[in-house]
C-alpha cells in the first residue's frame, strides 16, 4: 500500500466512532447508515418506525454494529429519551426531513408547521441535546442534510425551501458557536437524488425536462453522496466547519 492510500484510509476510518443517523428507515438515511457502518462505525439508526429500521439493519448485515431506536425529531420527550439511551455519540447525521408540496398561495399552516418542526426545529434541538456529551468526549462531527432548494428556489415547495435555507444558516451559526468544543458542523446540500419516493416522477415529461437542466445531464444516485458524507463525518475534514457542500451534478451553477 503506498503512503497516500494509507493516509486516506486512516482519515476515513470510522472504527471506534459512534454515529447517529436520523430518518434512517429509508431513502438517504438508510444509505448513510450503511456507508458509515461500512467504514467501521457503530451506527444508531433512528426514526419513528422501529420495524422499518430493523428491516434496514437486516439489509446492512449482521457484521455491522447497529442499534435501532425510535425517534420523532419533532417531539422533545422523544429526543430526550433517545439521547439518554444512546449517548455518547461522535457523529450526528441530521437527515430526517419531509416536504409538503403545493403553491404558496394555498399552503396550509399545518403543512408549514410540520415541515419547519421536522426539518429545522427538530434538527437544532437534537443537536443541542447531544452537544454536552460530544463536548465531554473532546468533540464530534455534525452533518446536516440541507438541499439545493435551501440555496436556490423552485415553485411549489415554499416551506421546504425556507426550512432548508434555515438549515444552511443553522449550520454556519452552530459551527461558529461550537468550534470551541471541538465540534464541527457542516452540511450536505444534495440536488435531485433518485430514491423510491421520487422514481416515478423522472419518467414524466416534467421529470425528463428537469434532468436536462442539470449540467451533468443525470440524476444523482445515492452512492454519489458517499464521498462527501465520509469526508464530513470523518477526520478527513478536521479543518472544515461551517461549510455547505452541494452534491448536485452542477445544478446550482446551471445557466441563466
Ligand atoms: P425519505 O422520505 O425517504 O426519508 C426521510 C426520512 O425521515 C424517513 O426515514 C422518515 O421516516 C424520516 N422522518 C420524517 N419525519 C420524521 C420525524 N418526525 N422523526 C423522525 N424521522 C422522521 O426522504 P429522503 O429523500 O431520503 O430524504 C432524506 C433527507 O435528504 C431529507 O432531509 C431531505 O430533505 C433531504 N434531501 C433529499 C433529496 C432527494 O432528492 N431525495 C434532495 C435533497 C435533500
Amino acid at each position: 500500500m503506498d503512503r497516500e492510500t494509507t493516509v486516506q484510509d486512516t482519515l476515513l476510518d470510522l472504527r471506534g466512532k459512534r454515529a447517529l443517523v436520523t430518518g434512517a428507515s429509508g431513502g438517504l438515511g438508510a444509505h448513510c447508515a450503511q456507508v458509515l457502518a461500512s467504514r467501521g462505525a457503530e451506527v444508531v439508526l433512528a426514526a419513528r418506525r422501529t420495524d422499518a429500521l430493523k428491516a434496514v439493519a437486516e439489509k446492512i448485515g449482521t457484521d455491522a454494529r447497529l442499534q435501532c431506536v425510535a425517534l420523532d425529531v419533532t417531539d422533545g420527550a422523544s429526543r430526550a429519551a433517545l439521547v439518554r439511551d444512546i449517548e455518547p455519540v461522535d457523529i450526528l447525521i441530521n437527515n430526517a426531513g419531509l416536504v409538503r408540496e403545493g403553491a404558496a398561495l394555498g399552503h396550509a399552516e399545518d403543512d408549514w408547521d410540520v415541515v419547519m418542526d421536522t426539518n429545522l426545529k427538530g434538527m437544532f434541538f437534537l443537536a443541542q441535546a447531544l452537544v454536552p456529551g460530544m463536548r465531554e468526549r473532546g468533540g464530534g462531527s455534525i452533518v446536516n442534510i440541507a438541499s439545493i432548494l435551501g440555496l436556490r428556489q423552485a415553485g411549489g415547495v415554499v416551506s421546504y425551501a425556507v426550512s432548508k435555507a434555515g438549515v444552511v444558516q443553522l449550520t454556519k451559526t452552530l459551527a461558529l458557536e461550537w468550534a470551541r468544543y471541538g465540534i464541527r458542523v457542516n452540511a450536505l446540500a444534495p440536488g435531485y437524488i433518485d430514491t423510491d419516493i421520487n422514481r416515478d416522477f423522472w419518467q414524466t415529461d416534467a421529470g425528463k425536462a428537469l434532468i436536462l437542466r442539470i449540467p451533468q445531464r443525470r440524476l444523482g444516485q445515492q452512492e454519489d453522496l458517499d464521498g462527501p458524507l465520509l469526508l464530513l463525518a470523518s477526520d478527513a475534514s478536521r479543518y472544515m466547519t461551517g461549510t455547505v457542500i452541494a452534491v448536485d451534478g452542477g445544478h446550482l451553477v446551471n445557466t441563466l
